[in-house]
């Protein structure tokens, strides 16, 4: 055991393996009596670009918050917390002396993008909320045209930010930060409701704001966006909601291989019993499919005031998952619609009628009462069976929240019991809108493998609508390209192979990818990196399986 926890970990969720026997004594935070403890803390580096990454409540949060020096560590002494000469002399001869040094006697500014965008228009008190005095309020560096341009807030420039949608506010919010002066740049969680496109130019101008002797930390669940923002990741690992625990700074590949492997070589520690992979290969020959049913859509049009879509025709079978791919506003949601029969399209063309069971992407909990009792009442034959136990409701960890009332429920634990109860409802088509908003790196992996599994063992199709590029690479057999203007004109292509679709949607964004040898999830290459010019070069713009 590790002196907090023996082998078996009290909290049962987890085994922990072997954990470092000095933990007690580097406890950097703790809140109050038997709260949630954090021990050690990243250490961030001059001109690098420091990646956290880890579960939900393990503490990243917390870690920013001191490192900001908003939050003065209390070294575990919540009851009597020492100053901060005292904090600076516990972390005597590691770089953390000095960058706490420097934060306090050099008055570093540190400035913030928060987790919670949603938060922000309620936050701000001044009269004028539009986005343009807003910003404008914050200027003190040169790129403003460069920051409005990569972060397409031209066209919500005079909005008021009451207004935004979650995508639209992420994107003012990474912009209000990156237009400052400062020597701290936190982004916690930039890539929320964004879409791919999004994501990289947000990477892309936060990585911008690198000079020689400031400091820029990401907390990021989308491992490619994470990835390809970071020059170096630590770890965060223990116990949500009671313990974290940051390890060294690794190189992002390594890094991100500790986490998804749930051991770190170094320290010979293991922190999680299974390791994560991205191979499809492996041991899963039951997903090798016979599909015996073939269904049709036809070609239709759907206007919606400004919008228009064309979806092409298709067709689909069973056993198989198809991914949406395209920019925000270009109809994924509303072709979703079309399917289920909830939007009927222009003219005469009919979708024909099938059993559809729907995700959407926005989950909004009206129920009273339970999430145990939500499932008696709208999956009963589902939740009471064992198959179904084992293969969603047990997996996506439900048991740790089935008995609280639904309307307390955090983003997370909503979007895995919308899961449930979208995989619960008998049907041939299941349709799941966005499945990985408000999930960690290690819930997308797990609830991509659950949707995978049933999909798959239940001989069902699913339409799947996904941002995070290795959740959707995993989920798909193949998939529709959305392309076309946002908001006004947009066309869904027929559904093709997961090679050629990836190929058309990466070539539109002039992105590359390539797959990590270890664990095959795919990587962004660097623009221009070889890799990149030589992939372009051959017209191989994503990985081969
Ligand atoms: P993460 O960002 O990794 O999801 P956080 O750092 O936000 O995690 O939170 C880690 C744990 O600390 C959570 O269990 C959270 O509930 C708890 N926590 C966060 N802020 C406070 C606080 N002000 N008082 C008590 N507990 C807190
Ligand atoms: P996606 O899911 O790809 O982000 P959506 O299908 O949600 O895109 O929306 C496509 C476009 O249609 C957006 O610009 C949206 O604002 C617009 N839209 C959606 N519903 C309506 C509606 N009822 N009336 C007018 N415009 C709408
Ligand atoms: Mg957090
Ligand atoms: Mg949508």
């Amino acid at each position: 055991g590790c002196g907090i926890c023996p082998k078996r970990c009290p909290f049962g969720a987890i085994t922990i393996i072997n954990l470092p026997t000095n933990l007690e004594s580097q406890i950097t935070h703790r809140y109050s009596a038997n709260s949630f403890k954090l021990h050690r803390l990243p250490m961030p580096r001059p001109g690098n670009v420091l990646g956290l990454v880890g579960t939900n409540g393990i503490g990243k949060s917390t870690a920013l918050k001191i490192l900001s020096g908003k939050l003065k560590p209390n070294l575990g002494r919540y009851d009597n917390p020492p100053d901060w000469e005292d904090v600076i002399k516990y972390f005597r001869g590691s770089e953390l002396q000095n960058y706490f040094t420097k934060l306090l006697e050099d008055d570093l500014k540190a400035v913030v993008k928060p987790q919670y965008v949603d938060q922000i228009p309620r936050a701000i008190r001044t009269p004028d909320k539009s986005v343009k005095t807003l910003i404008e309020g914050r200027v003190t560096m040169e790129n403003l045209d460069e920051v409005l341009d990569t972060l397409e807030l031209r066209h919500i420039y005079d909005r008021d930010v009451t207004h935004l949608s979650g995508g639209e506010l992420q994107r003012f919010a990474i912009g209000t930060v990156c237009v400052q002066k400062a020597d701290v740049y936190m982004f916690d969680e930039p890539s929320s409701y964004l879409d791919v496109k999004q994501r990289l130019s947000a990477a892309r101008i936060i990585r911008s704001l690198l000079r020689p002797d400031d400091y820029v930390i990401v907390v990021e669940h989308d491992l490619s966006v994470l990835d390809y923002l970071s020059d170096y990741v630590c770890v965060l690992y223990g116990q949500p909601a009671v313990y974290g625990v940051v390890t060294l700074p690794y190189s992002v590949r390594e890094g991100i291989n500790i986490f998804l492997d749930g051991h770190i070589p170094t320290e010979n520690l293991r922190f999680r019993e299974e390791s994560l992979t991205f191979r499809i290969a492996e041991g899963t020959e039951d997903f090798v499919a016979e599909h015996t049913r073939a269904f049709r859509y036809p070609t239709m049009e759907k206007t919606l005031g400004n919008f228009k879509l064309r979806v092409d025709a298709g067709s689909f079978s069973d056993s198989e998952i198809i991914v949406m791919m395209g920019e925000n506003g270009t109809g994924k949601t509303t072709f979703c619609r079309l399917l289920a029969g909830v939007l009927k399209p222009d003219g005469t063309q009919k979708v024909p009628e099938m059993k559809i069971s729907m995700k959407p992407q926005t989950i909004t909990p009206k129920f009273e009462g339970t999430v145990r009792q939500l499932f008696f009442k709208k999956i009963r034959a589902a939740f009471l069976s064992p198959q179904f136990q084992t293969d969603v409701v047990k997996p996506l960890k439900l048991d740790d929240f089935i008995d609280q009332e639904v309307k307390n429920l955090s983003g997370g634990e909503l979007q895995r019991v919308a899961i449930v109860l979208a995989l619960g409802m008998p049907a041939d088509i299941y349709v799941i809108d966005e499945p990985s908003a408000y999930l960690d790196s290690e819930q997308r992996i797990v609830a991509s493998r659950v949707i995978k599994r049933f999909i798959m063992h239940a001989k069902k199709t699913a339409f799947i609508v996904e941002h995070d590029f290795i959740m959707a690479t995993y989920l798909a057999d193949r998939v529709i390209v959305f392309d076309g203007q946002p908001g006004i004109n947009a066309h869904a292509n027929k559904p093709e192979s997961l090679l050629t679709g990836c190929n058309t949607f990466l070539k539109n964004l002039d992105v590359t990818f390539r797959r990590d040898p270890t664990n095959y999830r795919p990587r962004i290459n660097k623009l221009n990196s070889q890799l990149d010019q030589e992939q372009k070069l051959s017209g191989n713009y994503s990985p081969r399986r």
